[in-house]
C-alpha cells in the first residue's frame, strides 16, 4: 500500500481524480501532511469522513512513533517502528536557536564504525521515501514547529540509499510542504568517493560532511572497517571537488578516541589532508557507548591539544560537546538497547 507522506502533489492530485474528489483535496491533504506533520488521516478534519476513511484504508503511515528521550541537555531521541517491525532513531539537538533533526537512512549499517551501535549487525535494509521523511514529519508534529536543519547522519550510509533520500530532500525542500531551504539540510557520507561525486553532480544545494574518523588509511581501516579500504585521501579529493562544484560547505566529522585516533600524529596527518581544502573539521569527543566500553573519549586537555595541533596548520577546526549522554545518543544505541531488553 503507498505511504502518504511520500505523495507529492501531483501524485495526490492524481490519486484524488481517480476517486473522484474535487481537486482542492490534495492540496489540503499535501498541506496537512506535508507542511503540517499530521500523519494520521482521521486527524485530518477539514476533511469529510468518508476520504478521511478512504485515506486510512487505502493509504499507509510507514513509522510510529514508539519512544521519545529527552535528556537534560534538551537533546531528545525519537525511536521509530517501522511496518516491519525494524526500528530507526532519530536525535533532536537544540543549539541556541537552532534544533538541527538528525535522520536515519538505514535499518542498521554496513559501515561499521566500531563506535556506533547501528553498525554491529550490519545493513539490513535501505529506508523507504517515507520512512525516511516520516521521521522529519512526526518531529514536525509533536515539536508544533518545524525543526531548523536537517543533518542526514543517523543510522545507515546516505549515499548507499541516494535515490531514496534524493526524493526525500525533495520532499522536505517542497515549497508547500516543510519549505526547507537546502542550506539548512547537511549530508554525511562515511563512503565512497564516487558516491559523493554523484551527490555533487545532483547539485541538490545540500552541505556535506565526511564521517571521517581517521587521517590515514591504517587507522580507518580499524575504527570505519566498512568504509572502501584505501581511500581516505579519495574520500577527502571527492569533498574538496564536492566544495568546488557545488560551492557548499563541507565539514569533516572527526570522533576522538582516546589512545587510538588522537594521537600527535594524526593531528599532523588530517592537517595534510584538508589543507588549503576549505573543509573545515569538527572534532566530537566520544560519547561512551554500552557496546565498546574499552573505548573512551580523550581527556578535555588532550582533546583540545589535538584541535591545537589542527589550528597550528592553519585548519579551520570546531571542539565540540558531547551531547545527550544520559539518553544513550550515540547513533544507534537507543535502537540497540531497546531490542536486547525485547
Ligand atoms: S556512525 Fe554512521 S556510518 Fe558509522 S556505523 Fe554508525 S551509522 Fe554507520
Amino acid at each position: 500500500m503507498t505511504a502518504l507522506a511520500a505523495l507529492d502533489l501531483a501524485a495526490l492530485e492524481a490519486l484524488f481524480t481517480e476517486w473522484g474528489e474535487p481537486r482542492y483535496r490534495a492540496a489540503q491533504v499535501f498541506d496537512a501532511v506535508q507542511a503540517k506533520g499530521v500523519l494520521d488521516p482521521a486527524a485530518m478534519t477539514t476533511l469529510p469522513a468518508a476520504l478521511r476513511e478512504r485515506l486510512a484504508r487505502e493509504t499507509t503511515i510507514a513509522t510510529r512513533v514508539v519512544e521519545a528521550q529527552a535528556s537534560e541537555d534538551g537533546t531528545t531521541k525519537y525511536l521509530f517502528e517501522l511496518e516491519d517491525g525494524k526500528r530507526v532513531e532519530a536525535v533532536l539537538i537544540p543549539e541556541g536557536s537552532r534544533k538541527t533533526l538528525c535522520v536515519s537512512t538505514q535499518v542498521g549499517c554496513p559501515i561499521r564504525c566500531v563506535f556506533c551501535a547501528s553498525g554491529i549487525a550490519g545493513l539490513i535494509r535501505n529506508l523507504t521515501v517515507a520512512e525516511i521523511h516520516e521521521q522529519v514529519l512526526h518531529v514536525r508534529h509533536l515539536l508544533g514547529e518545524r525543526p531548523s536543519n536537517i543533518v542526514v547522519m543517523g543510522m545507515g550510509e546516505p549515499l548507499l540509499n541516494l535515490p531514496n533520500l534524493v526524493e526525500a530532500i525533495k520532499l522536505w525542500t517542497h515549497e508547500n510542504g516543510l519549505h526547507f531551504s537546502p542550506r539548512r539540510i547537511t549530508v554525511s557520507t562515511a563512503g565512497t568517493p564516487s558516491k559523493v561525486d554523484r551527490l555533487a553532480k545532483l547539485d541538490l544545494g545540500v552541505h556535506l560532511a565526511i564521517s571521517l574518523h581517521a587521517a590515514d588509511d591504517e587507522v580507518r581501516g580499524k575504527l570505519v572497517p566498512g568504509s572502501p579500504a584505501g581511500r581516505t585521501q579519495d574520500l577527502i579529493d571527492a569533498g574538496a571537488r564536492f566544495a568546488r562544484k557545488t560551492g557548499r560547505d563541507v565539514t569533516v566529522e572527526y570522533v576522538l578516541i582516546a589512545g587510538e585516533n588522537d594521537t600527535p600524529d594524526q593531528a599532523e596527518k588530517l592537517g595534510a589532508l584538508v589543507a588549503g581544502r576549505h573543509i573545515h573539521v569538527n572534532l566530537i569527543p566520544l560519547n561512551p557507548v554500552t557496546h565498546r566500553p574499552d573505548l573512551h573519549a580523550p581527556s578535555g586537555i588532550a582533546a583540545k591539544a589535538f584541535a591545537q595541533r589542527l589550528r597550528d596548520q592553519g585548519t579551520s577546526v570546531t571542539l565540540r560537546t558531547q551531547r545527550g549522554d544520559d539518553i544513550a545518543a550515540a547513533c544507534g544505541q537507543l535502537a540497540l538497547e531497546r531490542s536486547l531488553a525485547e
